[in-house]
């Protein structure tokens, strides 16, 4: 999430040790209000939430599998070996963890098989993170950005590849580097999906040991958190496979049951 994205029900900043500035939206009541805590009701924006009902002991971990342009010149150009973090996803598997997946364009084109695989997966949900990661506010990190009059054919270039590859995907989305602005929101309102955005960063990108990773999410995270990890490996985010298994025991030990972000917003 980037500062200055608009204000579309009552925040309050909440303060992150990892310093990303990450924004929690407070549901309010309303007469529209629906049954979507966290969620922008103004009907000509792409619809954000950040968080599921506060009140359940429910957690959804996601991940993300960036890929970037120059990503891909270091795994072509065999720097990097892979962009798939195959570790992480046993580790989902073995200690059955449903998660919701959010894939860039250029990742389900380098990877069609495993996108596949990880569709006919039950504990897995797929959803969408942009054509090729580049940011949609300036200033995103050290990101690209995507011209506005581009921005709503390369949020669609992504959602035809996963329809392609997968039969019944989610219409969940997720901004590049959690950036977004009224302009993004606008302009995406027709592509039809819902932006997911975060409470809990995961702090995996360029992480140099998992201990750091296991501590901010375990810290952080609580009833109807939505937690970003990354799924990506290689050089950046090398450490998310040695950190799921203390994050997963971890929470299940404090009594948090792991959905996956449309079982979290659905509610009980
Ligand atoms: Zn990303």
């Amino acid at each position: 999430m980037a500062p200055g994205a608009p204000t579309l029900t009552p925040r309050s900043p909440s303060a992150t040790p990892s310093g990303t500035p990450t924004p929690s939206s407070t549901p309010t009541p309303s007469p529209a209000r629906t049954d979507r805590p966290g969620a922008s009701r103004a009907t000509n924006l792409m619809p954000v939430i950040q968080h599921g009902p506060r009140g359940p002991q429910r957690i959804a971990l996601t991940f993300d599998a960036d890929l970037t342009a120059s990503m891909r010149r270091r795994l072509q150009a065999g720097t990097v070996k892979s962009y798939y973090n195959d570790q992480l996803i046993a580790e989902l598997r073995a200690l059955r963890v449903p998660a919701t997946l959010f894939l860039t364009g250029l990742w389900m084109e380098q990877y069609p098989d495993r996108t596949r695989e990880l569709a006919k997966d039950p504990l897995f949900e797929l959803g969408t993170h942009t054509y090729d990661h580049r940011a949609f506010t300036k200033h995103c990190y050290t990101l690209g950005t995507v011209p506005r009059a581009e921005m709503l054919t390369d949020v669609r270039r992504a959602v035809v590849q996963l329809d392609r590859l997968v039969p019944n995907a989610t219409r969940w989305f997720r901004f590049p580097g959690g950036c977004y602005d009224g302009t993004a929101l606008h302009e995406l309102a027709p592509a039809g999906l819902t932006a997911v955005g975060l409470d809990v960063p995961g702090a995996d990108g360029f992480a140099k040991s998992p201990d750091p990773i296991v501590k901010q999410v375990l810290s952080n995270a609580r009833d109807g958190s939505i937690v970003v990890l990354h799924m990506h490996g290689g050089d950046n985010a090398p450490y998310t496979d040695e950190a799921i298994g203390p994050i997963v025991r971890g929470l299940r030990a404090r009594g948090y049951e792991l959905v996956t972000v449309t079982e979290l917003m659905r509610g009980r």
